[in-house]
């Protein structure tokens, strides 16, 4: 799954190759440097950021985008297609200032455009595209009301390249007259809703039952009622979206050919047509398997994609001898999704203290004395099959022995140490037996609904590994189980259909302050935009890293604190600075001690999540790497 942009290096840590497979080994970014870098309070240069961090990577945005359009570039060539490919980023995917100025930055040479869903997505893409070619499109999806297509007709009239797709028909009347009354001559798209069905989870998008797009009648009703208007010219865009992670080419070249029917029709019935629009759906291999019967990959690379588009572009507008139009696409998951790592820390595992033996042994007699009878010989028969090697029999009445006392401790006749002592005593027979629970509990330092909600809410799986110690080999298996008081909030589903993660003991790492770091990859989509505030956890620590030229490999561009207390607070309408005052108010009545606004101040000031290992022990990078 980490091809070509994740590799272990020599140190046995993961590192980033920033331009794919053209990546030399002495630009690689060791993650591990970058954590140092990040999150040292202490040496020269390091920033002190509390984890979690999102380190996001702008190199790979670029070469996502450019390999993307490179790949249409050589189907369009190899093929003979007569037009181009102009693709568009929906905003959606990831709304971040930075993603969005690099994107139209990095596609400025080839005429990439945005997509926008809203009002608010309009006015961040109006906006962005000020800085992009005139030709790069910006497209309107989504409902609309009367606002936002006066809004897409103001863009317009800034000689922003604006297309408003119509997502209902209802929509052309308020376009017409909206547009009558700005002067504004608009651009108009339609958004069919195909037949061709995506059998996957993103599936419900599409087929004659999906949520979005005009019917066949409605898209005749449209281009007649264009006609009628004298307004056909401004019919010049046809949209579809089959829905996210398109599993196969077959289906995408059903779903394209299909649409491309349509445009051609369109163009015959005299709209001026001259954009096919497919939407998003380009996939990643999340797993690695590059297999269209997983749900977390996709059996096709970027060239398969691209050639099965204009393939079948080209061979419906051949067939009716309408000129080829520009193809668009909507990719959003496949451009974002590699630019940027969530690093967290495991904070501690479920065992990783040796629970102090049952001090049986030297009580004996107590322990035996304080047991009901039917325990004490449940005692008895445990400690004669071991004698025997019956170690069946051994687990048998250990088992029976622990239900018993529970059951005698919730009626109150059997004490807290004596409970223990047989939890001790249980847990030492299971360990000795081997039928110990295997899997260990990693504590990790973050929020699944902030940082990994499409995990929780739709089963998506992301890869997630240490960052470092590759070099030595995982003896634990373990779940990983996050801060909030939720019992949704553990992530026990891994790629592979595996239900635990190779993981190392927790406290054998390096330098930085033994802590032992994990990395979430693939999850630059969707995650940030979706991600929310439960138990006002807030968003992690972000670093912009960049491949740097001359001797040091990489430079921090850009170091966001995740939100303080305060400014989660805030996003619920609490008044911290009022909170604070009264709270204040409050110690000073009770003779707190002078130590206790100073205490308080911090915690508003301060992160939600715990301080990591390197930030308190605030280890000195001595190594130097990167620069402010
Ligand atoms: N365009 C539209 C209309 C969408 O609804 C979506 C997402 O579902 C996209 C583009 C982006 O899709 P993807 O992330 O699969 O590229």
């Amino acid at each position: 799954w980490g091809a070509p942009y994740f590799c272990v290096n020599a140190a046995g840590d993961i590192a980033v190759r920033p331009h794919g497979a053209a990546t030399l080994p002495h630009q690689e970014i060791d993650l591990m440097k970058v954590v140092k870098k990040a999150s040292d309070p202490k040496s020269a240069g390091g920033l002190g950021l509390r984890l979690p961090l999102l380190v996001r990577l702008p190199d790979v945005l670029k070469h996502r985008l450019e390999s993307l359009h490179a790949a249409f570039d050589f189907a369009i060539r190899s093929n003979g297609y007569g037009s181009r490919y102009q693709g568009v980023y929906p905003v959606k995917c990831n709304q971040d200032r930075y993603i969005v100025e690099d994107i139209v930055e990095f596609g400025s040479p080839f005429g990439f455009g945005l997509e926008a869903g809203s009002k608010a997505e309009l006015l961040l893409a109006m906006n962005s595209l000020t800085r992009a070619s005139l030709e790069a499109f910006l497209i309107c999806n989504g409902y609309k009301d009367e606002e936002y297509i006066a809004l897409a007709l103001v863009a317009r009239s800034m000689d922003l390249n604006t297309v408003i797709v119509l997502e209902q028909e209802e929509e052309l009347d308020t376009v017409v007259e909206t547009s009558h009354r700005l002067g504004i001559r608009p651009v108009i798209g339609l958004r069919a809703k195909l037949r061709t069905k995506h059998s996957g989870h993103f599936g419900s998008t599409s087929g004659e039952k999906g949520k979005f797009g005009l019917t066949t009648t409605q898209i005749l009703s449209v281009a007649q009622k264009l006609q009628r208007l004298e307004m056909l010219d401004c019919l010049q865009l046809l949209h579809f979206h089959i829905g996210s992670q398109i599993p196969s080419t077959t289906l995408l070249a059903d779903g394209v050919g299909e649409a491309a029917q349509i445009y051609c029709e369109l163009a015959r019935l005299g709209a001026a047509m001259r954009v096919i629009d497919i939407g998003g759906g380009l996939g990643i291999d999340y797993d690695g398997s590059h297999s269209s019967g997983s749900d977390m990959s996709v059996g096709y690379g970027l060239e398969e994609y691209a050639g099965a588009v204009v393939r079948a572009v080209m061979s419906a507008c051949d067939r009716k001898h309408v000129r080829h139009p520009i193809i668009c696409s909507e990719s959003g998951r496949a451009l974002v999704s590699h630019h940027s790592v969530l690093i967290f820390e495991a904070v501690s595992s479920s065992t990783t203290k040796a629970e102090p033996l049952p001090s049986i042994g030297s009580n004996l007699a107590y322990f035996l004395d304080e047991l009901a009878d039917d325990a004490r010989s449940d005692y008895h028969n445990l400690m004669a099959a071991a004698l025997d090697g019956e170690y069946e029999t051994c687990a048998l009445y250990a088992d029976q022995l622990k239900r018993r006392c529970i059951d005698h401790f919730k009626d109150g006749v059997l004490g807290l140490e004596h409970l223990a002592a047989v939890d001790g005593l249980c847990d030492l027979v299971s360990k000795e037996l081997g039928v110990a629970d295997p899997v260990k509990t990693y504590h990790v330092n973050l929020s699944l609904f902030t940082s990994m909600p499409d995990f929780w809410a739709i089963g998506q799986l992301f890869p997630i590994v240490p960052i470092h110690r590759h070099d030595q080999r995982p003896a634990v298996k373990g779940i990983l189980s996050d801060l909030t008081c939720d019992s949704d909030g553990k992530v026990d589903r891994f790629i592979g259909g595996q239900s635990s993660l190779p993981l190392h003991e927790l406290g054998g790492g390096d330098g930085l302050g033994g802590g032992y770091y994990l990395g979430m990859f693939l999850g630059g989509a969707y995650q940030e935009a979706l991600g929310g505030l439960h138990n006002l956890f807030g968003g992690p620590s972000v670093v912009r890293v960049s491949q740097a030229d001359g001797s040091h490999c990489f430079a921090v561009t850009l170091a966001v604190p995740g939100p303080s207390c305060a400014d989660v607070l805030r996003a619920m309408q609490h008044e911290p600075e009022v909170m604070f005052e009264a709270l204040k108010h409050r110690a000073a009545e009770c003779a707190a001690g002078d130590a206790v606004p100073r205490a308080l101040a911090l915690a508003f000031h301060s992160m939600p999540y715990l301080v990591c290992a390197a930030t308190a022990a605030g280890v000195s990078a001595s190594d130097g790497e990167g620069t402010d």
